[in-house]
């Protein structure tokens, strides 16, 4: 039987690549970056299935030119990389990879609190830098993390996950969603909040909601000015969900204490983005998954949504269900 023609946009790990290229006629590309839209739609155009990273933006124009595509298997949970609404018109399936990058994410987004209330980076500079002379009481004078209070936007999965390490941390635990969820509330102690009460009371605010149109900017001048000044706010969902020239200012202003970002509004930073100039900010270039288990569990679970939905099962992450019913 002829395999299914599909492409890769970017080597992924080893165990999913494989799963790939035994099934179907795989083109996998090998460059360190995306490749450029024109190549994209080149390459997919005779494609019933392509893997895609959240740097492929994939629209009503670019699915147009692969009128044989059948299914997007996305290699990451958050999917506003993929206009999901014009696949379902077409009939195309959209998968993700949730749950298994839930405790690594939010490690990660630990580490991130960690370190902008520790100033784990700018300290560890000045070390290297050789500027430490003694002992000093005012020395990096940080924030507790121990006993502060939390405030989570967006209490899913990685969300849940970040407020069982806040537990262990003896933090009082806050969060904000859409609706409430009593069992997490009864589990973890958390208590529901408004955005604003939110934002007034948390020490540390830590944002998990995916990005779309409603979550867009949800964090910007106003909602920055409500935080206090001893405040941090950490940012491992997507950038767009805060306004980063609002967060510049805030911070530039010293208004809050610090940030910790795995996310930007555009992917990568630019070189002169004025935030890299400041201390009060820790930087990191996406990696909120990035641990060798994650990314192979992720891999494999990536290539099993693409080939289900090639063999016209369901695949077991489907984004778009209604996408059936046509
Ligand atoms: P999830 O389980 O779907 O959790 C998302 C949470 O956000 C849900 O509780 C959801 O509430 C809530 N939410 C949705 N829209 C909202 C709104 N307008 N206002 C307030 N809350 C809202 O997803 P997850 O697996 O935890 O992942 C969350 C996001 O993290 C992903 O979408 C992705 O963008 C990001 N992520 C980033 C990295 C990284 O490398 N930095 C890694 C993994 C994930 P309902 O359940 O009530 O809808």
């Amino acid at each position: 039987m002829a395999k299914w023609k599909v492409f890769v946009t970017r080597i992924i790990p080893e165990a999913g690549l494989r799963l790939v290229l035994e099934n179907c006629d795989a083109e996998v590309w090998q460059e360190e970056t995306p490749p450029p839209r024109e190549i994209l739609i080149e390459k997919i155009r005779d494609c019933e299935g392509v893997l895609t990273l959240l740097s492929d933006r994939i629209d009503g124009e670019v699915m147009d030119s692969a009128p044989k595509l059948r299914v997007i298997s996305n290699y990451a949970v958050g999917y506003d990389n993929i206009d999901v609404a014009e696949a379902t018109k077409r009939g195309i399936m959209v998968t993700n990879t949730p749950g298994v990058l839930t405790e690594t994410t939010a490690d990660l987004a630990f580490a991130l609190i960690l370190a902008t209330a520790r100033r784990i980076v700018e300290a560890d500079k000045y070390t290297r830098k050789g500027l430490w002379k003694t002992w000093g009481p005012m020395l990096f004078l940080g924030r507790d993390v121990h006993g502060a209070t939390l405030g989570i936007i967006g209490l899913g999965r990685i969300g849940q996950a970040v407020a069982r390490r806040a537990k262990g941390f003896n933090m009082r635990i806050l969060y904000y969603g859409l609706r409430r969820n009593e069992e997490a509330e009864r589990e973890l102690g958390a208590e529901f909040r408004n955005l604003h009460s939110l934002l007034r009371e948390a020490d540390i605010v830590t944002i998990h909601t995916p990005l779309t149109e409603e979550t867009y900017h949800m964090i910007g001048e106003k909602e920055l000015s409500l935080m206090k000044p001893t405040a941090i706010l950490v940012n491992t969902a997507r950038g767009a969900v805060v306004d980063q020239k609002a967060l510049y200012k805030a911070l530039k202003e010293k208004r809050i204490f610090g940030a910790g970002l795995d996310v930007y509004e555009k992917e990568p930073i630019d070189k002169d983005d004025p935030l890299i100039e400041l201390d009060n900010v820790v930087l990191l270039p996406h990696i909120g998954s990035a641990s060798v288990e994650t990314r192979t569990r992720m891999a494999i679970m990536a290539a099993e949504n693409l080939i289900a939905g090639l063999r016209g099962e369901i695949p077991q992450n489907l984004v778009n269900p209604e996408v059936l019913e046509r």
